[in-house]
């Protein structure tokens, strides 16, 4: 299983949307896919459409170990490639447990050892804050994605993800590698790129270098419509806007194949 985080630290960066582009685009074309969603926010939780009882387990209990792992992992509907180990409020009571743990950027990496056989691909919908829950998710890693708002907001929270990205690594807390920056809300007027848009993505260009640059998201509301709509963006009829996905879906394909 190739696990990939997809991290930026600070809200709104496109993370959930990435993380259920990817999943679901991963899972049609035929790749076990398992989605967590290690945000206590559960966005990506809601996306799904996964109504949870409050004594239903879920990443909280995964971590734990406090159920089997099966037990946390649900299927998606309509994509019998795609499932989920969700997430509700209750996900940020790990804090203190993992910091008290003492083993807590290993702690998801151990945790989805048993399941390893189980999925091709498992992308990991990070939350936006430098917390220990985000320090286990890049920790659990071979991979990341960083999608950065292509703005003065999103450049900054690349360079802030970059850097806990090398400190871990620093200290050998993870072995994850950047696999790409994905410039989000990037803003055309006509053919012509916003001025702020350009300025940020040249910035993050210059912080990763262009091989690590993927093809932007655009600043569309057709991507919240296919969200909205359960759907993807070639169903909707836009496979164009699907192109940045297709490029990292190339990449999974590779990695994925490498680490067999
Ligand atoms: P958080 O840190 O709060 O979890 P996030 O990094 O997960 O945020 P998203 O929730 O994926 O970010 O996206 C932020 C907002 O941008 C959402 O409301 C989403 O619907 C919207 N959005 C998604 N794609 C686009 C797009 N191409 N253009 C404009 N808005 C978009
Ligand atoms: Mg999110």
């Amino acid at each position: 299983m190739l696990t990939i985080a997809i991290a930026s630290l600070s809200g709104g960066q496109g993370k959930t949307t990435a993380s259920l582009m990817l999943g679901r685009l991963l899972s049609r074309q035929g790749y076990p896919t398992l989605l967590i969603d290690a945000d206590p926010q559960h966005n990506l939780t809601t996306y799904l459409d996964l109504e949870l009882q409050t004594n239903q387990p879920t990443l909280l209990e995964f971590l734990k170990k406090s159920v089997s792992a099966e037990n946390s992992i649900y299927p998606s509907e309509g994509n019998e490639n795609l499932f989920l180990i969700p997430a509700d409020d209750q996900l940020d009571t790990i804090q203190d447990y993992l910091s008290n743990s003492g083993v807590g950027a290993t702690l998801l990496k151990r945790r989805l050892e048993p399941i390893a056989n189980t999925f091709k691909v498992c992308i990991i919908d990070a939350p936006p804050q430098r917390s220990q829950i985000c320090l286990t998710v890049l920790g659990a890693a071979d991979s990341l994605i960083i999608p950065a708002e292509a703005s003065v907001k999103g450049y900054g929270s690349l360079v802030r993800t970059l850097d806990l990205l090398r400190t871990l690594q620093d200290i050998g807390a993870t072995d994850a590698q950047v696999m790409g920056v994905l410039p989000f809300r990037d803003r055309w007027i006509g053919n012509t790129q916003t001025h702020e848009s350009r300025a940020a993505v040249d910035g993050m260009r210059d912080e990763v270098g262009e091989a690590l640059i993927l093809p932007s998201i655009r600043e569309s509301e057709r991507y919240k419509q296919a969200i909205n709509r359960r759907s993807t963006l070639s169903d909707l009829g836009y496979p164009e806007l699907e192109y940045p996905f297709a490029v990292l879906i190339d990449k999974i394909s590779k990695l994925a194949k490498a680490k067999k």
